[in-house]
């Protein structure tokens, strides 16, 4: 007897059990649903145990079980639980061990990260599989999968009315349906849909394949017999066959039913899919999410914000981001998620500064502008810029106050940053400590050191250079004089970041073309001394608000004025056919004495066919159009002594016309170079073509940049010809943003640019700004966040990490 009710309560734990798996849909088992399984076997025992009130108040529960939603369900489930242990506790002499402890299932979380998508009513496995390439995972990846875009349906008109291209909705009633193959595609089947209103006729045309096309149309005949009232919502468009108006891209569904309608007579949502799914299928399964789930939906940011900051609730946001009701609610809608994706970017951000600066206070120099800095003003052969001494003002006031410098230097190319970079670290060193400049390439990092190189020999100064292919003795003895600070300025790549690189007293590092480091490699400078000033400085100028977005709480300082008497370079885009005019102009500057660079096909792929092809062109052209001028050959793939052979040759002016894969495209700085031709320019990205164009015009003379497409998309040319129009880089990062987006534009997965589903950089602007302001203020308020449980969920920044060292 007692081993037929143990085995009875097993059997209803095994339900739950399984139940819990399926995540509550009231699976059905091969007889009957979960709930009435549950019902049958409690009231099977309830006449045979003590516990005639437990198990009535178990069976209770279970009635209402098909009409709950999840969240009531797992309520339901757990209270069931509870009665189970109960019974379990008070009956031990029937419950075996394997009944309680692990015998019951911990209960999944409401978590919708955690709920698989293939419980959504609708998908199963699948389509949950189609989803998945989606890379929706989980309920609330489904609930985060954003329309594309909108179609306005709510315009309800009648047939009489309608106009050519308007998006529309009429009601009518089904006249017929009737089905035809067209005569030119054998493969397709037409179903054409009569339908009328009190005004007049439409039909609306659907082009099915063959296969299904049958299937369909008995279906469709089913669905809508002949007088059923429908609603119909598509692009107005003409009909050539028919001579009448007709709804493209149409929606029919049947009047009134199913309460709500997806597809029609609303403002419907668009999504990006894939093959195996339709747009109303999507919007179904959504919908269905929404009807089980959406209660499940937790507030993500905490009421105070939401008040403060006028922002709709998550659940509502997201339900009418799928399915607005009016535009208005759609904005608003938008904007609450917009703001979070920005605040928790700038929280993260802020929350890292503060972290990072914790343990971190200032500097503190000495303003000591009559020692070396007005040596090296002096000695200089030009008057800085305003702009340039606007700068170095910024940077110094930093670096006096006790506060922890938070900088980023921007500049378009040859604004003349490095003369200012070296200020900055000349002052560090008069203060007394060692400085460092860290760059991202071999390349840059030898143009720098070369420029310091001659703006300090006067001063009878020195900057050491440090790279991975720095001859091993000689790097120990750039470790040595590191450590004992002989050494006071170093240049570097990330060699510098290696563990034998010691300071005696770091004070000051600059990090140029940030953007290429991750966050941990620029953090990780900061630990090679005790207290560590760190200027950013960039030569790709970024829109104030990228700047903004990548680095949160940060100042700008931006050169923002060319040194006098430049001459603005020429840019002409130069038809492949027409390359011999290039080849005279540049024969005529070089007759004049001045220096051409000539930039080959970047090959994406790899350096290494980059510099085939450089070097097959230097072959041709050094022998055929050239041949009574000096040529070289420059690219990545040369032995670095061979490429400072090169470079210093081309600065000593010993060649006239480099020839050259990208590899000169930061840092090369040769005044006496006039011409950059750019073959195969539609292949370069307007950074890019903007950085080359930089190696030019650094003189006074005229220079020009020629830019030769070998065959270019509508895309390419609208670049190339940005190019024509400013030499302004700032304006030209801005254009390249909005052609490639962000996440291209930066080029980097280090950048930290997080993943932005629904905002936009650029369009959103207002919407980071204040969630910058939001996410600065409560950090100031409550730098631990302590009274902020979900904000400290999501800055998720682990504190070790960012520790200075002290
Ligand atoms: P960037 O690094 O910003 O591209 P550089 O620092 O390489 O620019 O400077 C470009 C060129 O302009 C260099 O040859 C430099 O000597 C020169 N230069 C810098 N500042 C000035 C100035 N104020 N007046 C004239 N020439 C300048
Ligand atoms: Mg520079």
């Amino acid at each position: 007897m007692t081993s037929t009710i143990y085995k009875k309560l097993k059997s209803i734990q095994d339900a739950i059990n399984y139940e819990i798996d399926q995540h509550y849909i009231n699976a059905k088992g091969n007889k009957t649903t979960f709930s009435n399984f549950i019902i049958q076997n409690t009231k099977s025992i309830v006449s045979e145990i003590n516990e005639q009130d437990k198990l009535k108040s178990l069976i209770n529960l279970f009635y209402s079980y098909p009409t709950q939603d999840v969240t009531a369900r797992m309520e339901t489930v757990h209270r069931a639980q509870g009665i189970l242990k109960e019974i379990a506790q008070n009956n031990k002499n029937i419950v075996r061990a394997d009944f309680v402890g692990a015998g019951f299932k911990p209960a999944p979380t409401r978590d919708l990260k955690k709920t698989d998508v293939k419980y959504v009513k609708g998908v199963g496995p699948r389509i949950s599989q189609i989803l998945n390439k989606l890379m929706i995972f989980s309920v609330h990846d489904l609930f985060q999968y954003y329309p594309r875009t909108y179609i306005d349906y709510q315009k309800q008109v009648q047939i009489k009315d309608l106009k050519i291209n308007e998006d529309v909705t009429i009601i009518g009633k089904i006249k017929s349906i009737g089905c035809f193959e067209p005569s030119k595609r054998k493969d397709l089947l037409i179903i054409s849909i009569n339908i009328q209103d009190k005004t007049g006729k439409i039909k609306i045309n659907k082009f099915l394949s063959k296969k299904f096309g049958r299937i369909i149309e008995s279906a469709h005949k089913k669905q809508y017999p002949a007088g059923t009232d429908v609603v119909c919502s598509g692009t107005v468009s003409f009909d050539k066959f028919s001579g009448s108006f007709t709804l493209t891209n149409a929606n029919i569904e049947v009047l009134g039913k199913e309460g709500e309608s997806l597809n029609t007579a609303r403002i419907v949502p668009v999504y990006p899919l894939t093959e195996g799914i339709s747009l109303e299928y999507m919007r179904k399964i959504i919908s269905n999410a929404f009807n089980v789930y959406g209660n499940n939906i937790e507030e993500s940011l905490p009421k105070n914000i939401l008040q403060e900051e006028k922002l709709l609730d998550l659940k509502t946001s997201l339900t009418h981001i799928h399915f607005p009701e009016s535009q208005e609610i759609s904005n608003l809608a938008r904007q609450r998620i917009v703001f979070e994706e920005f605040f928790k970017m700038q929280l993260e951000l802020a929350y890292r500064r503060y972290v990072t600066d914790k343990n971190r206070s200032g500097l503190c120099l000495n303003d000591t502008s009559d020692g070396y800095i007005k040596k090296l003003l002096e000695s200089l052969p030009f008057k800085l810029t305003n702009a340039q001494q606007r700068v170095f003002r910024e940077i110094k006031a930093d670096l006096m106050s006790n506060k922890p410098m938070h900088r980023l230097l921007q500049g378009d190319v040859g604004s003349g940053k490095t003369i200012v970079a070296l200020m900055a670290l000349v002052f560090g060193i008069e203060n007394g400590f060692q400085t460092a400049l860290m760059a991202p390439t071999e390349v840059l990092v030898k143009q720098h050191a070369r420029k310091f190189h001659d703006y300090l020999k006067p001063l009878g100064l020195e900057a050491c250079e440090l790279t991975g292919s720095t001859p091993s003795r000689l790097k120990k003895e750039i470790y040595e004089g590191l450590r004992d600070g002989k050494i006071k300025i170093i240049v570097g790549t990330h060699a510098l970041l290696q563990e034998e690189v010691c300071f005696q007293n770091l004070g000051l590092v600059i990090i140029d073309e940030q953007h290429r480091f991750g966050v941990k490699q620029r953090d990780d400078l900061l630990k090679k001394g005790k207290k560590v000033e760190r200027l950013f400085m960039t030569a790709t100028p970024i829109p104030r608000t990228l700047a903004l977005a990548l680095h949160g709480d940060l100042e700008l300082s931006e050169i923002d004025e060319l040194p006098k008497g430049r001459m603005p370079v020429k840019t002409i885009l130069v038809q492949s056919s027409q390359r011999q005019k290039a080849f005279d102009l540049i024969k005529g500057e070089a007759a004049k004495g001045r220096q051409v660079y000539i930039v080959f096909p970047l090959i994406e792929e790899s350096e290494a066919l980059s510099a085939k092809a450089a070097e097959v062109e230097y072959e041709e052209l050094s022998k055929t159009v050239f041949k009574d001028l000096r040529t070289g050959l420059m690219h990545g793939e040369l032995p670095s002594r061979q490429k400072d052979k090169v470079m210093q040759d081309f600065v000593n002016k010993e060649i006239d016309i480099l020839i050259t894969t990208t590899v000169i495209e930061v840092g090369m700085d040769v005044q006496n170079a006039t011409v950059m031709m750019i073959e195969n320019a539609e292949r370069f990205g307007l950074s890019q073509l903007h950085q080359l164009r930089g190696r030019i015009g650094r003189g006074s003379d005229q220079s020009y940049c020629l830019l030769v497409p070998q065959s270019y998309s509508d895309e390419a040319l609208k670049r190339l010809e940005i190019m024509t129009k400013t030499n302004d880089g700032f304006i030209i990062s801005q254009e390249d943003l909005k052609i490639r987006g962000p996440g291209e534009f930066l080029g980097t997965r280090q950048s930290g640019l997080p993943d932005l589903k629904l905002a936009d950089l650029i369009k959103d602007t207002e919407v980071l700004e204040q969630a910058r302001k939001k996410a600065i203020k409560i950090l100031k308020e409550d730098p631990n966040l302590t009274n902020y449980p979900k904000l400290r969920n999501m800055v998720n920044v682990k504190e070790e990490t960012y520790i200075s060292a002290g």
